[in-house]
């Protein structure tokens, strides 16, 4: 695409965080996270001072917080805005030193000066500026920056300040929590629609209920009032991090039998971005394997598990849940009809679930929590700019949705121009015995293969219990709501698995798109139903010649030479056609092709006569003696 070179003075969205911040932006395929040089999406809100030389952004500034803690400023975002008598009453302190500014206001000392918090956010913005701008490929002065939904004037203004520091225009600021709506889409179908929006970051909660005012301009930042909002600006991800690495303290202290453990700042750090990534990787598995060296010859080893870290966790998420509960009755116990989950934290399975039963809905997780509230941002910024095609404002399905089967097809669930809310359901099986996973491809497109449609999401159904090929009865649910977003289901009927994954299909399409895949549909029509059937053939034909191979086996002796070698003669043809399908699909004769299975499955009638027979008898013998005892019993 040469959107470079159209674009001039754009409008970039930014999400400045507490802890992280991410600037993104919007053009006719939708909203993208702009990536850093090294390829990074998020920058870490910390800026270290140095007396003398440049200041340093970003990640490397926050790993040298421990060395420097002076120096260097984190969090910054909570004392914008605020006065120095506020900042004392804050709990958690801050490592830098927090000093009276003019008028009253919070400054900060570090690197021998006084800066302002907003010159610090300033820094955090001129960073995201220069990522934009090396991006899009021209200069970048203005855009649309998120704050939180409580943020007073003072705080707002603050943020416009910054912004104006760093050279850019803040043509509106935002919400977050309305950002992440807007990023979902939601209220561009006009309904009225109540939505919460858990936001769990990295130091910070916020609960907010939002409503969508139906008869305001689409896109338009007003489209949404917040209703009631909550939190703690004292609670996140890091104080999980803390519980973690004090639980992690506690055993070392115990396992080396040393009454005090005392460790070094840097080990200290060591530990907390230990507890970090084990958090993290809890998200994901089952247990994690702990191994540090803490100095002092104490070492620590051992297995944590995913139950162990939630125990520890779960009277910050009750804390949340609180939370939930005083928005909830602030709005007066208005009904919720969507929630979303924005910030990392959000990633803990428990949180999802605690959620989701608090609210008593699935809670939306198609975008990322990282990027969702800047992604909503750069929504917003396309829409003030006038760029944003509407076209995807949609109230039917753009292209076909559905899912791949066996051979590399694609089996549509949900077809084009289907209005939404959509809802439809197909059953599934497996292939192969005793399967006892089943990956699932979801895919958007017209076309019949799944090499010629667009890769939506992939997810897995686990622990299926074993059984032959066939018998796992799978459903799969598609869901496309009245937001546009695809919530797709699989379960398995007999163990009562599930497994569930959303996205947003209108993501990145643009109207060309859609227009050029629905010509591609038509001029492949053909071709494609014939590779479509060609592979369904195939698929079949493997499985008859499966069974009936079984069959043979078992009923050969009883059957005549001349029957069992014209049986082999039709399979070998048949597995003729199969590997032709193959390796060049275009070049079979499906009408052959079929006429070959089929000739097949009739010739084998009669041996499968023969097995049927044969088991039947093996099984009323074994039956039949518990049969017969109780009748003979009752006689006597
Ligand atoms: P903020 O909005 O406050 O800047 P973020 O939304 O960036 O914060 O969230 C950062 C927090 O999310 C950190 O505490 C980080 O450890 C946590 N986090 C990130 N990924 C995961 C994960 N997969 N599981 C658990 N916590 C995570
Ligand atoms: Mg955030």
């Amino acid at each position: 695409m040469p959107e470079a070179a159209q674009i001039s003075d754009p409008i970039v969205g930014i999400d400045l965080g507490t802890t992280h911040s991410l600037v993104a932006f919007c053009d006719a395929a939708g909203p993208r996270i702009l990536t850093n040089e090294a390829g990074a999406r998020m920058l870490a809100s910390a800026v270290r001072y140095r007396a003398g030389f440049a200041v340093e952004v970003g990640a490397e500034a926050r790993r040298n917080a421990v060395e420097f803690p002076l120096d260097t400023v984190l969090s910054a975002k909570r004392l914008m805005g605020r006065s120095f008598d506020e900042s004392k009453s804050m709990r958690s302190g801050f490592e830098f030193e927090v000093v009276e500014g003019t008028r009253g206001l919070a400054a900060i000392s570090a690197g021998g000066a006084h800066v302002l918090p907003q010159e610090v956010a300033a820094v955090i913005l001129s960073e995201l500026r220069r990522t934009a701008e090396l991006q899009l490929g021209c200069e970048v002065r203005r855009a649309v920056i998120t704050v939180p939904a409580y943020f007073d004037d003072g705080q707002r203004q603050a943020t416009r300040d910054a912004a104006r520091l760093a050279g850019i225009d803040a043509v509106r600021i935002v919400n977050e929590p309305t950002a992440a709506a807007l990023a979902y889409g939601i209220g561009r179908s006009g309904d009225a629609q109540t939505i919460a929006v858990y936001d769990f970051g990295g130091g910070t909660f916020d609960i907010s209920i939002l409503q969508v005012i139906p008869e305001s301009v689409p896109g338009d930042g007003d489209l949404f009032r917040v209703i009631a909002t909550a939190g703690d600006t004292q609670l996140g991800g890091d104080d999980l991090d803390h519980a973690l690495a004090q639980q992690l303290l506690k055993d070392a202290g115990m396992a080396s039998s040393k009454e005090n453990v005392k460790i070094a700042a840097g080990a200290r750090q060591a530990l907390r971005e230990f507890a970090e990534s084990t958090k993290i990787a809890l998200s994901q598995r089952e247990s994690a394997q702990i191994d540090i060296d803490l100095g002092s010859e104490v070492r620590l080893q051992r297995t944590l598990s995913r139950v162990e870290f939630e125990a520890l966790a779960s009277p910050f998420i009750e804390r949340t849940i609180l939370a939930c509960e005083r928005a909830l009755l602030d709005a007066g116990g208005i009904a919720i009809d969507r929630v979303i989950l924005v910030g990392g934290s959000t990633r803990i399975p428990l949180v999802r679930k605690r959620v989701g039963e608090f609210f008593g809905l699935e809670p939306y997780t198609a975008l990322d929590p990282d990027c969702v509230v800047a992604l909503g941002a750069a929504a917003q910024a396309s829409v003030l700019q006038g760029t944003r095609s509407d076209v995807l404002l949609l109230d039917v399905i753009p292209l076909s949705l559905g899912i791949e089967t066996v051979g590399g097809a694609v089996a549509k669930l949900l077809t084009r121009n289907a209005t939404i809310p959509a809802r439809a359901k197909e059953m599934f099986s497996t292939s192969v015995d005793n399967q006892s996973h089943v990956q699932l491809h979801v895919l958007q497109g017209e076309r019949e293969m799944v090499s010629d449609c667009r890769s939506l999401a992939r997810f897995e159904l686990r622990d299926i219990p074993p059984m032959p090929a066939g018998i796992p009865q799978i459903e799969v649910e598609f869901l496309v709501d009245a937001n546009g977003v695809l919530h797709v289901t699989a379960g398995e009927r007999r163990s009562g698995r599930r497994a569930t994954v959303q996205v947003v299909p209108s993501f990145g399409l643009t109207n060309e798109e859609i227009e050029r895949i629905e010509h591609e549909s038509i001029v492949h029509a053909r071709s494609d139903m014939h590779h479509h059937r060609v592979v369904d053939l195939a698929v079949n034909s493997t499985l008859d010649i499966k069974w009936i191979g079984d069959a043979l086996l078992r009923t050969r002796d009883d059957l005549p030479s001349e029957y069992v070698d014209s049986l082999e003669a039709l399979i070998t043809r048949l597995k003729g056609f199969i590997s032709l399908a193959h390796t060049s699909p275009h070049d079979v004769d499906a009408n052959a092709f079929q006429q070959a299975k089929e000739e097949l499955d009739r010739a084998s009638v009669a041996m499968h006569e023969k097995s049927i027979s044969k088991s039947l008898g093996s099984m009323s013998t074994s039956l039949s003696a518990p049969i017969s005892t109780p009748n003979t019993e009752s006689k006597t």
